[in-house]
């Protein structure tokens, strides 16, 4: 009926989030802290919205003040991962989105637009990629990853970029995720030696949303490769999912380019003001890292002693698990995984079921003892029912 909207639009799925606003489901499925901001800092953001935000006027849609205090967290939090910037990261090589998933967009506005070429992604993968991508008529180039660690088939990867070359849609744009959901691996030297090689005719985004827990960042190698985009987000180890944050450090040139894309307005003030005091408290926000890193190593224990699953190692806050070769009626594994979410969300905590496999989020101590408890019921209850 409705002729005027585009038809490739019709069998693309929208991305899906849970709506929760029972607090009695565990939410694991979102890779988001566990832990809300402390009530000082609340505190400190409605004071701010009291005495300082004027509700009447639109936002500052330069974000100085934010960009400068991001700029210097990247310079001091690179002290340890494994280069700092040389020289210092610049206010003139970030800019912020409402949430990284807006400068995903216009990075592909930026580059790929108006059939001027396609991504490439390594399933599996961060969906938002792909989707953004098909929602702009830009073509998704898809190659495996290697099971074992899951790296990437850097072979299939050169293979797709030499293919692509002589057609009308070359590869413009790598999106990598450092380390990766789902699969919540970080890149090994062997990839990111690849990325170094790769020409500076191709754009390769390095998104280090989770780049808190794991402290190994490229941001260092920026300066060398003036062809490389990181990302990063407020939404994962800074607890700031609801405000919507994301950033992005390139050359300025890039980011110039990210400006011109960019909505005018694209971050609310109240947004700016929570990124801007989580920044001057971020070594007290990020004191949460380390229980979810050591409660991260004790679910990776429990789920290995279940022989029906199969588990691998994380540098991130989630965990992610496929169900073993010898899973009983291993014929449809998608099918099984969709009734274990379900059995999961049924007996009250939501897990992700995505890239053939489950991603769950570490939560609290308690809902990690839950998560470990229902599965642990669920999966019994399969087996009873295909044995
Ligand atoms: C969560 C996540 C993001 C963050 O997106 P926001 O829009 O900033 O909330 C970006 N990339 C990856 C890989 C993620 O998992």
């Amino acid at each position: 009926m409705f002729t005027f909207l585009r038809s490739d639009l019709t069998h693309l799925q929208a991305y899906t989030s849970a709506h929760v606003t029972l607090d009695t489901l565990d939410r694991l499925d979102g890779n988001e802290s566990h832990v809300d901001l402390p009530t000082e800092l609340k505190q400190k953001l409605a004071w701010t919205y009291q005495e300082i935000i004027a509700a009447n006027r639109y936002p500052d849609g330069g974000h100085a003040e934010l960009k400068q205090a991001i700029a210097t967290y990247v310079n001091t939090s690179a002290q340890s991962s494994p280069a700092q910037p040389s020289p210092a990261i610049t206010p003139a090589q970030i800019s912020v989105g409402n949430g990284s998933d807006e400068l995903i967009r216009s990075l592909l506005i930026a580059t790929c637009l108006g059939g001027n070429g396609s991504i490439l992604v390594a399933e599996p993968t961060f969906s938002m990629y792909g989707i953004l991508a098909t929602t702009l008529g830009i073509p998704v180039c898809k190659i495996p990853r290697h099971q074992e660690n899951w790296q990437m088939d850097l072979a299939a990867a050169a293979q797709v970029i030499q293919t692509q070359a002589t057609t009308a849609s070359p590869v413009r744009v790598v999106f990598v995720v450092h380390p990766n959901s789902p699969t919540a691996n970080a890149l090994t030297n062997q990839e990111i030696d690849w990325l170094r090689s790769l020409p500076e005719d191709i754009l390769v985004v390095i998104d280090e949303a989770y780049f808190e827990f794991c402290q190994h960042s490229l941001v260092g190698e920026l300066a060398e490769h003036s062809n490389w985009v990181i990302l990063r987000t407020f939404s994962k180890a800074f607890r700031l999912a609801a405000h919507r944050v994301g950033y992005a450090i390139a050359h300025p040139q890039i980011i110039q380019a990210l400006e011109k894309i960019r909505l005018p307005y694209n971050l609310p003030s109240f947004s700016q003001a929570a990124a801007l005091i989580a920044l001057q408290h971020y070594q007290d926000l990020l004191t949460s890292v380390s229980q979810i890193l050591s409660d991260r190593q004790t679910l990776i224990a429990h789920f290995q002693q279940q022989p029906t699953l199969r588990v691998w190692q994380s540098q991130a806050n989630f965990i992610y698990l496929r169900l073993a070769e010898t899973f009983p009626d291993s014929k449809d594994h998608e099918q099984a995984l969709t009734q274990i979410r379900q059995g999961m969300e049924d007996k009250g905590t939501l897990i992700r079921h995505t890239g053939g496999g489950l991603r769950i989020t570490v939560g609290s101590t308690a809902e990690n003892q839950r998560t470990v408890d229902r599965l642990t019921k669920v999966l019994a209850e399969r087996t009873i029912v295909a044995g």
